[in-house]
């Protein structure tokens, strides 16, 4: 479903009828929409040259904004998206300046296993438009699993957030607006789950 969320939110009907995943990965914006979820996701990404193939974690495959590890002979020919086990949950959350054809202001894919118990496990959270290119916040991700989602103190999920991003960017002119933001979001994208979490319980 977060791939979904994600791709119903990209540019326009005629621009979704176009555009494609390859394309939305091998161009490698920092505001790709395409690219939170399938960090979180775990994909993979096959490269087919004269030579051979070769697959790399789409994490590894990124090289910085706009940039990947594509060789001049590949071609992007497979996406592989190992399927989610039971009791996952997943959200996408994007702020953009308007509501449609809207490039993310920021955004955020969560991915996260509840236990029987709701404990959070093997949680994976990835921003777009947030670091230079997007990355999991391993310290955010360490931060939400171990915790019930009968108290996890979302307050400070979202301050942790803030903070890993910060490190990760430095102070820029848009770290005002983004490190608060990127707090209401990891908390919405949160809320969200637990509440879908408690609704199935
Ligand atoms: C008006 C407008 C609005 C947009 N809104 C959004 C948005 O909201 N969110 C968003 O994420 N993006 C948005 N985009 C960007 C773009 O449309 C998407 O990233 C789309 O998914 C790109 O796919 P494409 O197939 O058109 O790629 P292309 O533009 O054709 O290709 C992008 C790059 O990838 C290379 N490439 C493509 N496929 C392969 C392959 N299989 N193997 C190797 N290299 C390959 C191309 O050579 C090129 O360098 C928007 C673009 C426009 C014009």
């Amino acid at each position: 479903p977060v791939l979904v969320e994600a791709a119903y939110t990209i540019g326009s009907t005629q621009i979704r009828n176009r555009g494609t995943i390859g394309g939305n990965i091998v161009n490698a914006s920092p505001a790709a929409d395409l690219l939170p979820p399938l960090i979180a996701l775990k994909a993979e990404v096959e490269l087919t040259s004269g030579k051979g193939k070769r697959v790399l974690s789409l994490e590894e495959f990124l090289a910085g904004p706009y940039k990947t590890k594509i060789q001049a002979n590949e071609l992007l020919t497979k996406i592989k998206i190992p399927l989610l086990g039971d009791n996952y949950y997943t959200d996408f959350q994007k702020i953009g300046r308007r509501k449609a054809l809207s490039i993310a202001r920021l955004s955020l894919a969560l991915v996260t296993k509840i236990d029987k118990e709701g404990i959070f496990q093997d949680t994976r959270v990835v921003p777009g438009s947030a670091t230079p290119y997007p990355q999991s916040l391993p310290e955010t991700e360490k931060a939400v699993n171990g915790k019930s989602v009968l108290n996890v103190d979302l307050e400070e999920i979202g301050k942790i957030t803030s903070k890993e991003m910060v490190s990760i960017t430095g102070e820029r002119w848009s770290t005002p607006y983004k490190k608060p933001t990127i707090a209401v979001l990891i908390k919405r994208a949160l809320e969200k789950i637990i509440k879908e979490a408690k609704t199935n319980d």
